[in-house]
């Protein structure tokens, strides 16, 4: 910036007049816990030399001069009118303090800075040209413990508390991530020229955010902690960033970088070690070994004094066992000696529970250093292992069910098994499933940086609860390349940080995770059901290529056509009107979308794959959602067969019809026999149309597909 320094740096003043706790807060902050990183007021870099630094980075900033005394003569080459803010220590939020006078003229200087000296702590002055009036906004970053530098843009300076209108993206961000974030906030339409204002320079509002959050910007250069310009005012013919704040915090711990692993071990293991499965008492160790004798790889128990578990062979140490898993259920306390035999066995799983999750931290770092010590990679504590039918590997009961391209990770086991069983149910089949627990070694983003490239391996779905890691597992989202669905749970719990800047407080974990997802192109899922539900749609669909981003929904009944738009609106899926004169010669009565035509037991199977070829013909559709009412084929009607029907003709129009995606709703499927929906799903999934029980868990999937239709 322009400002000069006039007059003496080292006006006396006492270091301990003004601590933390005398200095003005966030309104907002207040009721939540401190940081332990609180910053002294007293050393923050005042709002002229954070100025300067950004200046030289290219944010534009307003002219202005120091002044160290009550002389304001330099600042007659200011063009008026002209801004006086007092600094000091504890100035941090100047309005609140009185430290911020606006529309003064130069001979008006020097008794608004007497009157600010009469009732503050000033150190100095800050004089500089007032920016004409625009749209304010904050930009901001913010160093998160999980997921490292965050850019923050919304609306500022007297809305930032009001409207919370912020987007946020992982840094560096790209230029479309700059135009989405604007686009993605409430007040889009200010910027875009509201009621009579003439839109502002977006183009301007880009190039900020690029210089602050882009590759090589200042989220590179500034040790992060906090960071905002609140508010940079935008006008038609600029921006200008009118405040800077800068809380230096701790610069990123440096993530160890380590050989990328070769993770095919893991899920097809040669044979199998089972650590603690008793031979008096059978236990957790026992029940592996039955899933695993179930499963069929070859198998080892590893026992003190036995010399078969449950008529397993049993050695009696790790160090006897050649495998290539180890599967590890002893106390906690033990575990760390048990793993330390593992030299020359590529992979240990610790099931057992008892170290960081229980308040054992210790226990924790024992247990990886004695993986790293014997040259083991650890999964785990506190997980339940690896499922691979290709592998034999499993950790479920009733043995493997068929080979597929679906993985999952997920930090539990619980969630993992059901996602299993239930996705089995429901037609997925798995290529690998791992629970990684605690992940003291083996983390999330390797396994997913490794499954991305496994060619087994075409979608993967995440369960995750945790953001440690979460600033590579970005990079590794960001590097799959094959669809990705992402549950997170407990997103509400924690997230609320004690914040000395606004740009802190606003950014939780649940918006983080958000904007993780929006920039790597990651499905957010809000339950079980939808991960399971989404990845039997990238199941049937995931590689397929489609002509556009259109979505067109066809059955019948009006009410359900309406209650559809509805679903498809919450999903973030906009269904665009037909074209004009599509049906043409069909004989439909009303064109709209949802596309009411008449299905049921009565009726021609044929007609509605008719119809939706008649329309893809004329206009691109990327996905067709065709729904059914399986009660009228059970009240007006006493047999599968017609339903079969139709499911068979929508298999023939899907096989027919190749860029586009069909899917199929059977609503009201508890009115059908046992048996008719299993049958229905199976006619469709020949043919890669995925089956959904209601329109919500259809428009999920959708969705997550990437359709976001047009209007
Ligand atoms: P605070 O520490 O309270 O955030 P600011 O420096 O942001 O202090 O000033 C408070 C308000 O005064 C800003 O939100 C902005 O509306 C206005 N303001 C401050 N400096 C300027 C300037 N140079 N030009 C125009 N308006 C300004
Ligand atoms: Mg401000």
């Amino acid at each position: 910036m322009s400002a000069q320094d006039h007059g003496s740096r080292d006006l006396p003043r006492d270091p301990h007049e003004h601590d933390t706790q005398d200095a003005p807060r966030d309104r907002d902050a207040q009721d939540i816990p401190r940081d332990p990183r609180e910053h002294d007021t007293r050393d923050i870099p005042r709002e002229h030399e954070v100025k300067e630094l950004v200046a030289a980075a290219g944010v534009p900033v307003p002219r202005g001069v120091v002044v160290r005394d009550l002389d304001f003569a330099a600042a007659g080459e200011l063009a008026e009118p002209l801004v006086l803010k007092a600094f000091g220590p504890g100035l941090v939020h100047k309005s609140e303090a009185g430290a911020v006078r606006l529309g003064l003229r130069a001979d008006g200087l020097a008794a608004a800075a007497a009157e600010m000296r009469s009732r503050l702590d000033v150190e100095g002055f800050l004089v500089e040209e007032q920016a004409p009036a625009g749209v304010e906004l904050i930009v901001g970053l913010v160093g998160d413990p999980g997921f490292g530098p965050v850019l923050l843009a919304g609306l500022g300076g007297v809305w930032t508390e009001a409207m919370r209108d912020t987007a946020l993206r992982l840094c560096p961000i790209s230029e479309p991530d700059a135009r989405l974030m604007l686009d993605e906030l409430r007040g889009a339409a200010l910027l875009h020229g509201h009621r009579g204002h003439p839109p502002v320079d977006v183009d301007a509002v880009v190039k900020l955010l690029m210089t602050v959050g882009g590759p090589g910007g200042l989220w590179e250069r500034l040790e992060l902690g906090e960071f905002e310009l609140n508010p940079v005012i935008a006008t038609p013919s600029g921006v200008t960033a009118v405040d800077a704040r800068h809380l230096p915090g701790r610069p990123p711990r440096p993530s160890a970088t380590r050989e990328p692993a070769d993770f095919l071990p893991l899920f097809e293991p040669r044979a199998v070690a089972v650590v603690g499965a008793s031979a008096s008492r059978p236990n957790f160790g026992n029940m592996f070994l039955d899933f695993y004798r179930a499963a069929g790889v070859p198998l080892v128990a590893v026992h003190p004094s036995a010399a078969e578990v449950a008529g397993v062979p049993a050695v009696p140490s790790l160090a006897a066992a050649d495998v290539d898993y180890a599967l590890v259920a002893v106390p906690a306390e033990r575990c760390a000696e048990v793993v330390r035999q593992a030299s020359g066995i590529p992979y240990v799983q610790v099931m057992s529970g008892g170290f960081g999750e229980a308040g054992r931290a210790d226990l924790e770092r024992d247990l990886a250093a004695a993986a790293r010590a014997a040259g083991t990679r650890l999964l785990g504590p506190n997980c339940m292992g690896v499922y691979c039918p290709r592998g034999r590997q499993t950790f479920v009961g009733g043995g493997v069910g068929p080979a597929g391209t679906v993985a999952l990770i997920s930090q539990s086991g619980g969630l993992a098994g059901e996602v299993i069983k239930v996705g089995e149910r429901r037609g997925l089949a798995f290529s690998r499933v791992v629970t990684v627990g605690n992940a003291a070694d083996v983390t999330p983003a390797e396994l997913l940086s490794w499954l991305a490239r496994d060619p087994e391996t075409r979608a993967v779905g995440l369960y995750l609860e945790d953001p440690r890691g979460g600033r590579e597992l970005h990079e590794a989202l960001r590097a799959a390349g094959l669809p990705v669905a992402l549950l997170v749970g407990g997103r509400s719990s924690q997230g609320q940080r004690a914040a000395l800047s606004h740009t802190g407080g606003m950014v939780s974990d649940l918006r983080v995770w958000a904007a993780v997802a929006a920039q790597t192109g990651t499905a957010l899922v809000s339950s079980q059901d939808d991960l399971i539900g989404v990845l039997a749609f990238f199941q049937a669909h995931g590689s397929r290529v489609t002509d556009g981003d259109r979505v067109l929904v066809i059955g019948p009944s009006g009410g359900a056509g309406v209650l559809a738009a509805d679903a498809f609106d919450r999903a973030g899926v906009r269904l665009a009107p037909l074209p004009d004169g599509v049906l043409h010669g069909l004989g439909l009565a009303a064109a709209g979308n949802p596309l009411e035509v008449p299905v049921g037991p009565r009726g021609r199977p044929g007609l509605v794959p008719e119809v939706i070829g008649a329309i893809v013909r004329r206009e691109p559709y990327a996905d067709v959602v065709a729904h059914v009412n399986v009660q009228s084929f059970f009240t007006y009607g006493d047999a599968a067969e017609p339903l079969y029907a139709y499911a068979r003709a929508l298999a023939a129009a899907q096989e027919a019809l190749p860029r586009v995606r069909i899917t199929l709703v059977t609503r009201n499927g508890e009115c059908a026999p046992a048996g008719v929906e299993d049958e229905v799903r199976r006619i469709a999934a020949a043919a890669g149309v995925p089956v959904y029980r209601s329109m919500e868990a259809a428009a999920a999937a959708v969705a997550a597909g990437g359709s976001r239709g047009t209007a």
